[in-house]
């Protein structure tokens, strides 16, 4: 971890400073996650199968949890997560209820209407990481939307533990969002399963949810093949971008950067302040909460590709932000409302000492499902819509299709397509 003055740097250390992790889309992963979807394409459940005992060091008698093996597991759920879980459930509800798409209805002109239509996506596929933490958030963040929408078909897959199972907190996530098609099986090979289907595991039209660069490789190569499927956003490392005054707790903003940095090794936090007192407070909460961690060495990983830089003013802080468009942007300085209109690229912004970015991870309600690495820019943080598709629909009087006959006839004369224009002046020639 560096401390840093903005005012100092060259461009190119200015670049160096805000560069992300270098990500690992190395031709031998691309090799490998296509081995993986060629494996599974061919031999369905039994190449998951295998490559779960070689992946997951399990070897699972079928990949399905069944209903009775779901709720065995929530049962099990202690009763103070259970109610955690309601809170959070609850709050996500509430917020992407909320994002309901309206249907309009225009008439462009006398005689002629059209429409713009919403339909939920028939069937979607849930990616919920394992590996070092089980995410139950998670499976609310794609679940609850997906049941709000109402899709037909909503399949959950995860990597099972050593024993071959799922997680209580996990199931109990599941059956509160209604789910009851629950695979176990991680990495390229369920995203395999879900894109192409097996004997077990049916295919759906979209998949969703983070993981690991082996999964969102897999989530980009189904998205481009024809028997494939769609992927919601490119996702990578978790990033965090703070922004603090001398009036902020350094103490929290420690909190915030080390919550952030604790997600894995390839995590990137940074924090841009105009005192050069907090430059140096920070680091020190930092030093002195990281001891503390249970993941500090995954912390401490993070740390190494992270910067603390003092800037002249918020104006430049807030231009250094619009163009890192971070995943979780943090505001900690006086009067942050005046300056959110400015603050637009980035996945989710939490405002005020008092909303930590692991407020947004779990319980104020937004998405956690966020577009990283930049992509703020152009993609959009999960929500409802992502669960469904718009198309139109019109409808025309002969009046009003009168109303536009010269410009389709004159545009299709323009582009020499005969039969378009036939088709105007066909039915405006007929008698009725
Ligand atoms: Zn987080």
């Amino acid at each position: 971890m560096q401390l840093m003055n903005w005012q100092k740097m060259s461009a190119d250390h200015r670049q160096q400073a805000l560069a992300r992790p270098v990500q690992k889309t190395s031709t031998a992963l691309l090799e490998t996650v296509q081995g993986i979807l060629t494996q599974v394409k061919a031999e369905g459940d039994a190449a998951v199968l295998a490559l779960t005992e070689k992946f997951d060091k399990v070897a699972l008698p079928n990949l399905r949890y069944s209903t009775e093996q779901i709720d065995a597991q929530a049962a099990r759920l202690d009763a103070k997560v259970r109610q955690a879980i309601d809170t959070a459930y609850d709050t996500i509800k509430r917020f992407h209820e909320a994002q309901r798409p309206q249907n309009i209805q225009v008439e462009t002109r006398p005689g002629v209407t059209c429409e713009q239509r919403f339909t939920a996506l028939q069937s979607v596929g849930l990616y919920v990481p394992g590996g070092t933490a089980t995410l139950p958030s998670t499976a609310l963040m794609l679940g609850v939307p997906a049941q709000i929408a109402g899709c037909q078909q909503v399949v959950l897959v995860s990597p099972p533990d050593a024993n071959g199972d799922l997680s209580p907190a996990l199931m109990y996530a599941a059956q509160r969002c209604g789910i009851t098609e629950v695979y176990r099986c991680g990495g390229a090979q369920a995203i395999a399963a879900l894109a192409f289907g097996t004997e077990t595991v049916p295919r759906v039209d979209k998949v969703f949810g983070p993981g690991n660069s082996y999964v969102t490789a897999a989530k980009q190569l189904v998205a481009q093949r024809s028997d494939g499927c769609a992927m919601d956003m490119p996702a990578g490392p978790s990033e965090l971008l703070v922004i603090a005054d001398a009036t902020a707790n350094p103490a929290f903003v420690a909190a915030d950067l080390l919550s952030q940095a604790e997600h894995g090794a390839d995590s990137q936090v940074i924090l841009l302040t105009t005192s050069a007192a907090m430059l140096e407070k920070v680091e020190q909460q930092l030093m002195q909460q990281l001891a503390q961690l249970s993941r500090r060495d995954i912390a401490t990983q993070a740390l190494a590709s992270s910067a603390l830089i003092q800037v002249a003013d918020i104006e430049q802080a807030v231009a250094i932000s619009q163009d890192y468009a971070p995943e979780h942007l943090s505001l900690q300085f006086a009067e942050p409302q005046q300056w959110l209109a400015k603050l637009t690229t980035a996945g989710s912004v939490f405002v005020g000492d008092y909303t930590p970015e692991a407020g947004g991870d779990y319980a104020t309600g937004t998405n956690h499902v966020l577009p990283t690495y930049g992509f703020s820019k152009v993609y959009s943080s999960l929500g409802l819509l992502d669960f469904y598709r718009r198309y139109t629909v019109q409808t025309a009087t002969k009046a009003g299709l009168a109303e536009l006959a010269e410009a389709i006839t004159t545009l299709a004369d323009t582009e020499g397509l005969d039969a378009h224009k036939r088709a105007v002046t066909i039915r405006m020639e007929a008698s009725s």
